[in-house]
């Protein structure tokens, strides 16, 4: 995906002159330090730049204000080192836009106990500098992340890991272009939503394209183009023998070939992050994208099916915030339940279109009949996903919000084989139970469609819907149904 050292996150330290020229040289000598430290972190996976020291209202107006017109700024992570008061920091808080993160974090680890004197308490300051800080940001109503502890502590890192990823995320989703070939699905509620309110929120677009406007950008393919990408599939992945070269299907092979490299060719003409189509509307191509959507996603494009643009964009987010890391992120939905008391489970899957990135093994290259759509029979790409923590995330139009809804799983190797089943598919148990996890996402009115992330935890989100000020619901190994029911009915009030 992308190189997210490309993306910065400043390091900002608050002061005020007050405290002389030997101090605030301290300050700034020990806030390089920090500043480096996070830089060099394996742990960290974005570029940490070392900011001057800001000691007036108007030295933090500048920083912000050029934090918020930086191509490469992603965020900004501010620690009080010292006193800084804080009406000096109203203003340039005001105008921030993008996202904060404040280090609650302290230059010396442990208290020198026999040495420590006034000195020493008058430069580590955090503990009530940072106090100030935080409460202007309460008054103020903002929204952003708090991470206390020592700056080479692991455990600080991951956090700190956790909310670039999200400010990655959230970044990415700043003027991005998706794409929509055709409309919704007809009739369908949920994957409906305010295109409008969406890009005032979000920042991206979704605008729509005839699929004829597709239809022309596939029919330009090239013979050549299709034959380097059928050899691309043979080196991949195992190919039904009837979809070989000299197969009776073989040309449906070149067929879906064709669609991807149209498909691509589209979203690199138009700058697009994702797309989203319809099996309700393909005039003009002979086969629904099933290995195309599958592979697009692999290589970082957001997609989700029956024009389900929100989990589209959510998926190019999910794939920008787990750049770098084991594991993928997919389209996925909640397709077949196994009520066995004895292993209760959900399969999820889509009719095709589930992303290589959380394959287990090489995958098959197959084509089967669909019983939707009224085309050609598609190729798709079949496999089983490997076992372990993962979540499923969804985003919802309330009406008057939107809201991010979460659930953490553990994915488990499939019980048997499914030797029918022509599909990629994952096995996973809802936290904290099936009963009472299926119970909460249906209450909390999420989508059959998902995100679904190996690579991402709950936190993740947590911060990136803190970003966008949106509503974040979780459900996890602590959730009981009464505390849930409140959790929603309290929100609607908060949201009112
Ligand atoms: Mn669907």
């Amino acid at each position: 995906m992308l190189d997210l050292k490309k993306l910065e996150v400043w390091f900002v330290t608050g002061s005020q002159n007050l405290y002389g020229e030997e101090t605030l040289k301290k300050v700034a000598e020990h806030s390089k330090i920090i500043a480096a430290s996070l830089n060099d972190s394996p742990q960290i996976p974005v570029t940490v730049v070392f900011k001057p020291t800001v000691k007036s209202p108007e030295e933090i107006y500048e920083v912000m204000q050029a934090a918020n017109i930086s191509e490469k700024c992603i965020g900004i992570i501010a620690w009080m080192h010292t006193f800084s008061p804080a009406k000096m920091w109203i203003g340039g808080l005001k105008i921030l836009k993008k996202p904060l993160l404040h280090f609650h974090t302290q230059f010396n680890r442990d208290i020198p106990w026999d040495s420590i004197d006034m000195d020493f308490m008058n430069l580590n300051q955090s503990a009530h500098g940072d106090r100030e800080f935080g409460f202007i940001m309460t008054r103020m109503r903002l929204n952003r992340k708090v991470v206390v502890g020592h700056w080479q502590d692991g455990e600080s890192l991951e956090k700190i890991n956790t909310w670039t990823r999200a400010a990655a995320g959230w970044h990415d989703w700043q003027s991005a272009r998706f794409v929509r070939f055709g409309d919704n699905m007809r009739f369908v509620a949920v994957t409906e939503g305010d295109k409008v309110e969406a890009e005032i929120k979000f920042g991206y677009s979704v605008n729509t394209y005839g699929v004829g406007d597709l239809v022309k950008v596939i029919n330009e393919t090239t013979d050549q183009q299709i034959d380097a990408l059928v050899q691309e599939y043979a080196d991949s992945y195992t190919l039904m023998p009837s979809l070989m070269k000299g197969g009776e299907q073989h040309n449906s092979l070149r067929e879906a070939a064709k669609i991807e490299i149209g498909i691509e060719t589209f979203m690199k003409a138009g700058n697009f992050k994702g797309f989203t189509d319809t099996f309700e509307d393909l005039h003009g191509m002979v086969q629904l994208p099933g290995i195309s959507a599958q592979r697009l996603m692999n290589k970082g494009y957001g997609f989700a099916g029956e024009g389900d643009w929100k989990t589209a964009a959510l998926v190019r987010a999910m794939k920008v915030m787990g750049s770098g890391l084991k594991g993928g992120n997919s389209f996925m939905e909640d397709y077949t339940y196994n009520f066995n008391p004895d292993n209760r489970l959900v399969l999820g899957a889509h009719m095709l279109e589930i992303c290589e990135s959380i394959a287990d093994g090489k995958p098959s290259c197959e084509i089967h009949p669909l019983g939707i759509g009224g085309k050609a029979d598609p190729v798709r790409l079949v496999f089983n996903s490997a076992p372990g923590l993962a979540l499923n995330a969804s985003v919802i139009d309330m009406g008057n919000r939107f809201r991010l809804l979460v659930n953490e799983v553990v994915a488990v190797t499939p019980l048997q084989a499914l030797p029918k089943l022509p599909v990629a598919r994952v096995l996973w148990k809802p936290y904290p139970n099936m009963h009472t996890g299926c119970a909460a996402w249906i209450l909390a009115g999420g989508a059959h469609h998902t995100c679904y992330s190996q690579n991402l935890t709950s936190e993740h989100l947590q911060d990136f819907a803190e970003m966008a000020g949106i509503e974040f619901v979780l459900i996890g190994k602590d959730t009981n149904l009464y505390q849930f029911k409140n959790e929603l009915r309290w929100s609607e009030v908060a949201y009112k």
